[in-house]
């Protein structure tokens, strides 16, 4: 069994309310190991969640509070490059990953892969393989480079709650960057076989309009801060 913990679920936006007030990340548990995926700025004391390794997606500073802040931790920071080379400040104890590159954390098996998502912030996703399942976790994308590759026998998808009908997607000189409506990762969820779809993330217009998805989506899961699922 592998324990899901939403530690945060919100965009990089003001608006906030009970459900969605620290920036998105997640805990994945498995024999006793935490794995955190991202680190923004608004977060809880890593000194209470207690991460064994923190892996980031990329340098926006709702995901990645080094591009802003310095925090002291011994806590091992898994980032690429680029990653690394963005933020202002440092995580004390760096490691680099690419993107293509498995790696292995105990007993979790990691593979980062390139997202489309922003012009300046290089992004990745992680599809991370532990207790023979199989979860991506891309909380800010525009698309999946290789999507149908990526999203092959994969279990549970963790996207990018930022829209429900808003078009966050913008082009810059042929390049896309923002974010995929919700109704377009459930698109490719379905085309490829997903069974949970979860939300994390959430903007603006998602966390207005939450309650009325749901109620028309019963299928679909959104995430809030302090969500618990064992999967
Ligand atoms: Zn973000
Ligand atoms: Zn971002």
């Amino acid at each position: 069994m592998i324990k899901l913990f939403f530690t945060g679920t919100k965009g990089e936006i003001e608006e906030q309310n009970k459900k969605h007030h620290y920036h998105s990340s997640l805990i994945l548990e498995h024999r006793g190991f935490r794995l955190l995926i991202d680190y923004g700025e608004i977060q809880r004391d890593l000194n209470k969640i207690k991460p064994n390794a923190i892996l980031i997606t990329h340098a926006h500073p709702d995901h990645y509070v080094w591009t802003k802040k310095q925090i002291q931790t011994k806590i091992p920071v898994y980032l690429t490059k680029e990653t690394l080379n963005y933020g202002k400040f440092k995580p004390e104890n760096w490691k680099i990953i690419s993107s293509g590159k498995k790696f292995r954390l105990e007993s979790f098996t990691i593979l980062p892969y390139n997202v489309i998502h922003s012009i300046k912030c290089q992004t990745v996703g992680f599809k991370i393989f532990a207790d023979k399942k199989i979860i991506v976790y891309n909380p800010d994308l525009v698309d999946i480079v290789n999507k149908n590759k990526i999203l092959k026998n994969v279990d549970y998808y963790i996207g990018d709650g930022a829209s429900i009908r808003a078009n966050l997607v913008r082009k810059k000189e042929g390049k896309l960057f923002g974010h995929a409506r919700i109704s377009t990762q459930i698109n490719w969820c379905k085309k490829a076989g997903i069974d949970t779809i979860i939300f994390t993330h959430l903007g603006k217009e998602t966390i207005k309009k939450e309650n009325e998805f749901r109620k028309k989506n019963p299928g679909i899961i959104f995430a809030h801060d302090g969500l618990r699922m064992d999967i």
